[in-house]
């Protein structure tokens, strides 16, 4: 079902007019973690105005250590809900547990499904029977194959709306979080008909990395970007190392607007 052979004509999905996988690339960003009400709603603007269409924020976090911040759950959703009310700009969230699917479909607009559960086949068929769009991420260490596998999970339940996000893989690199592999946007796009965005945020680490990689991965096809942006990075609960200033979000939003006219 993911296959370009089955359907050759790319798939485009529409969210009340914000069209991922069609010309133009749509642009998520928001914090890694939803915080607080002030925090969200003041990066939910920051973002909007430099050109975003929709708001990403954790509010179930899957943490490495059960000692971190391991987000503001129900909570967290009203308040991505309430920046949606005032900005008009949807929402992106992860649901990291078959239990939360409820209450994650009635405030999100896509469901995320992060890298470490992009194998966990319960939850694959359960977001397949529901009735928004997910974005499935690849595995920490996940083949291209076994990545459209996790999304074949999805589909075949009847869930057509699948978003792929390269948000980079393990390798022996050290010096970066992940090794982004940008080959995958158009090795991914020549098989499979479903959009694919780039995460440079997780991909790298750093948010110095993360300007670079971002304009590469456009450069090089991508359907959107998902970034972290938080108003005050060095006060972040999650990924204060790798999330964009709102300065220097703003000016990459211009650069991405460049290329993707030029390519
Ligand atoms: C995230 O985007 O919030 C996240 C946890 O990413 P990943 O699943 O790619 O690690
Ligand atoms: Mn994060």
């Amino acid at each position: 079902l993911t296959g370009r052979d089955f359907k050759p004509d790319k798939t485009v999905i529409d969210i009340d007019g914000v069209k991922i996988g069609g010309k133009k690339p749509v642009i998520m960003a928001g914090p890694c973690a939803v915080e607080s009400e002030e925090q969200i709603l003041e990066t939910a603007r920051i973002v909007k105005e430099a050109g975003a269409e929709i708001l990403r924020g954790g509010a179930f976090k899957p943490r490495t250590s059960p000692y971190s911040f391991q987000g503001l759950g129900e909570e967290g959703l009203k308040l991505l809900a309430k920046a949606r009310e005032e900005t008009g700009l949807k929402i992106v969230t992860e649901l990291m547990d078959i239990q939360h699917l409820d209450v994650v479909e009635e405030y999100t607009d896509i469901f995320q499904i992060g890298a470490r559960n992009m194998q966990n086949y319960p939850l694959l068929s359960a977001v397949g029977k529901a009735s928004k769009p997910v974005m499935l991420k690849r595995g920490m260490s996940a083949t291209i194959k076994e990545w459209l596998l996790a999304a074949e999970y999805i589909m075949s339940e009847g869930n057509k709306e699948v978003i792929l996000c390269e948000r980079g893989i393990r390798t022996f690199g050290e010096r970066t979080r992940n090794t982004l592999d940008l080959s995958s946007i158009p090795l991914v796009q020549q098989i499979s008909h479903l959009p694919v965005i780039v995460d440079p945020s997780h991909g790298t680490g750093k948010w110095d990395l993360v300007i670079p990689m971002a304009r590469a991965g456009i450069a090089a096809g991508a359907d959107g970007l998902i970034i972290e942006v938080h108003p005050n990075p060095g006060e972040a609960l999650s990924d204060g190392q790798q999330s964009l200033k709102p300065e220097n979000f703003k000016m990459l939003m211009e650069e991405i607007d460049l290329i993707s006219r030029a390519i």
